[in-house]
């Protein structure tokens, strides 16, 4: 039984709610711990599946106003567990990708940070009300942007612009790298969990960013690898390595901090045309989770 439904409304005590059903109804495949709070004392969550020494991190909603990502990385989960236990669907995985889902799990861990931001998709969905403290309300409101287009957390801090990278750039005076409560959680897991590589998912583009600047070219020729693994599974195209510089590389994201730390592969996945507007339809809920329900398999690790 499938119980996250897709191209609905999901707001944050869903999320909550499924990962709770997802635990009761897999306890013994799915686990999850609490990794931080939001100034708007929500819980981040990381979920688990696998009993593998080498992680694989996955991370969706950095952006608040990329709301496709969160509920679609949950339905990924509950189908990776449902095929743990059901013979015909991990027959059908293993027809699609090449891999036994069993196996591979024995091998990987794959740990997902579904929503990292939880109180910027909130705002996006919901608007700036829900920021309680009046300050905080204020200075969100005086960026002077739509809530629906809100990528920030209630600090108003984009939380892919705060992660202590070399390319790290401070946005106005007192800036920080790494001040955020968002940000600090993810920097834990990193630093806790031995993993093999990162992707985190954002929208828009239907596109894949591998190439990181500061890294060296043979880190870079394995990334291009796995991109172009990506590319079969997804159908996404590649960003080109001048592009990125020019568009992508715009300092303190997760995956520089991840890449220049780790030293591992740290993909970034665009779901959702680059001409779809916020809000993003819920019609794309389904046909994302077709186009990346593969994706942690498809590394080339
Ligand atoms: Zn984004």
């Amino acid at each position: 039984m499938k119980f996250i439904a897709l191209n609905q409304y999901y707001y944050y005590n869903d999320l909550i709610s499924d990962l709770s059903k997802l635990k009761i109804a897999y306890p013994d495949k799915i686990s999850s711990r609490f990794i931080g709070n939001t100034v708007s004392n929500r819980a981040i969550f990381m979920i688990q599946i696998g009993k593998g020494k080498k992680g694989i991190i996955l991370t969706g909603g950095v952006h608040g106003r990329e709301s496709i990502n969160p509920v679609v990385l949950m339905a990924m989960m509950e189908y990776y567990a449902m095929c743990l236990e059901d013979e015909m669907e991990a027959e059908l995985f293993e027809k699609k990708t090449g891999i036994q889902l069993n196996a591979f799990l024995e091998e990987y861990t794959i740990y997902m940070i579904p929503l990292l931001n939880p109180d910027g998709y909130m705002i996006a969905l919901q608007g700036f009300e829900l920021i309680h403290n009046q300050e905080l309300r204020n200075k969100a409101e005086a960026q002077g942007v739509p809530f629906e287009e809100w990528k920030a957390n209630a600090n108003s801090i984009d939380i892919n612009r705060n992660f202590p990278s070399k390319n790290y750039v401070p946005k106005f005076e007192g800036d920080k790298a790494g001040s955020e409560l968002e940000t600090m959680a993810l920097m834990r897991v990193f630093e806790e969990i031995e993993s093999e590589a990162y992707i985190d998912y954002h929208s828009r583009g239907n596109e894949i960013y591998y190439y990181r600047k500061q890294m060296t070219d043979q880190y870079n020729e394995k990334a291009l690898k796995i991109a172009r693994n990506l590319q079969k599974t997804t159908g996404y195209s590649i960003v080109k390595p001048d592009l990125e510089i020019e568009t992508g590389d715009t300092g303190g994201n997760t995956v520089h901090y991840y890449s220049e730390v780790y030293k591992k592969p740290a993909i970034t996945i665009e779901t959702v045309p680059e001409l779809a507007k916020f809000p993003l339809a819920l019609k794309y809920q389904r046909i994302i989770y077709s186009q990346i329900l593969y994706t942690p398999f498809y590394l080339n690790l």
